[in-house]
């Protein structure tokens, strides 16, 4: 079978095409049941001051469960949520669960900022200020122990509307860090005109630094930049000490990558955070 797709161009239909249709497909019915029945979770990525060893907080990722308890990474299924429509109400679920598990840690004595990933799509929505507000007051939570990480492309695509947005959600106190730096198409001057917290340096730099001179270059360069905006800078994907040494040298304040730990449930999230500090506040020895 071939259908023509353009004046000279063809596509073949393949068992592959139809098996890549078909995935979508179920995907898409996967996540609709996911969010009616409670299939999703969030793993917690520590965040970790590299100047002190604390962890300052963890940001929140998305899985797919089911009840093999087999999981599907955000990679597959983000993209499949945001064309089926469902993307906003996914992204609100995030929010809130978020929300739930920082105040059961607080209770807990585990006093942590935590950071959710934004759609361009949910961005886009003219009141996703407000939407947030009303989730972050159902939950009762404090809007200061949120962070939102949107991409380059959902605030630089329109600009004007999206520094409204920007502003109107840092107002509630909910802190701004942009996503994935580096690897879009933000032109400098745009980037001193956002209002935002923090700088999250891509991880296809940092895993790169030991092996790669330009990979090493960019990193600084982006860590001289979020400090000249006076931003906080958080190194993401470090796997190495080496990659923790560089950022360190380079006056890098944050730090998150496997090299901490992987994205963990919630109980052993927890369980980490404490053991690493007792591990930091144990008494120094002194022979
Ligand atoms: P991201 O926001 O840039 O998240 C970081 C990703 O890098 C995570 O993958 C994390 O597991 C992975 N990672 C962290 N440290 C390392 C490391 O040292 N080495 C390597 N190789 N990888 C590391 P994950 O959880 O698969 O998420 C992938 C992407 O999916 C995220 O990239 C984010 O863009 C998106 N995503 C995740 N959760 C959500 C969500 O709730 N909503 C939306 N809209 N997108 C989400
Ligand atoms: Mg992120
Ligand atoms: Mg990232
Ligand atoms: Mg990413």
């Amino acid at each position: 079978q071939v259908k023509q797709t353009g004046r000279a161009s063809y596509q073949f239909y393949t068992p592959e095409l139809d098996r890549h249709a078909d995935e979508a497909h179920s995907l898409e019915a996967r996540v609709r049941q996911a969010l009616q029945q409670g299939g999703l979770r969030l793993h917690y990525q520590p965040v970790v001051d590299i100047r002190s060893g604390r962890i300052t907080g963890a940001e929140a990722l998305v899985r797919l469960c089911d009840r093999e308890g087999d999981m599907v990474g955000p990679d597959r299924f983000i993209p499949v949520a945001e064309s089926a429509g469902l993307i906003t109400e996914l992204g609100e679920w995030v929010v809130a669960e978020a929300c739930r598990q920082r105040g059961v840690w607080r209770e807990e004595g585990l006093t942590l900022s935590i950071a959710v990933n934004v759609s361009p799509l949910q961005f886009r929505q003219r009141d996703f200020a407000e939407r947030l507000s009303g989730i972050l007051a159902d939950n009762g939570a404090d809007p200061c122990g949120l962070e939102v990480e949107v991409t380059e492309s959902a605030v630089m695509d329109n600009l004007d509307e999206a520094i409204k947005v920007l502003d109107r959600i840092k107002a509630l106190g909910v802190k701004v860090a942009l996503d994935d730096f580096g690897t879009g198409y933000s032109s400098l001057s745009r980037l001193t005109s956002l209002p935002l917290d923090k700088l999250k340096v891509d991880q296809s730099f940092v895993r790169r630094i030991e092996s790669d001179q330009a990979s090493r270059t960019v990193t600084g360069a982006i860590i001289a930049l979020g400090h000249s905006l006076k931003l906080d800078v958080i190194g993401e994907g470090i796997e190495s000490e080496d990659a923790l040494r560089y950022l360190q040298e380079h006056g890098c304040s944050l730090a998150q990558g496997f090299w901490f730990s992987r994205p963990l449930p919630a109980d052993e999230f927890a369980q980490w955070c404490r053991a690493r500090q007792e591990m930091h506040s144990a008494p120094v020895q002194v022979s």
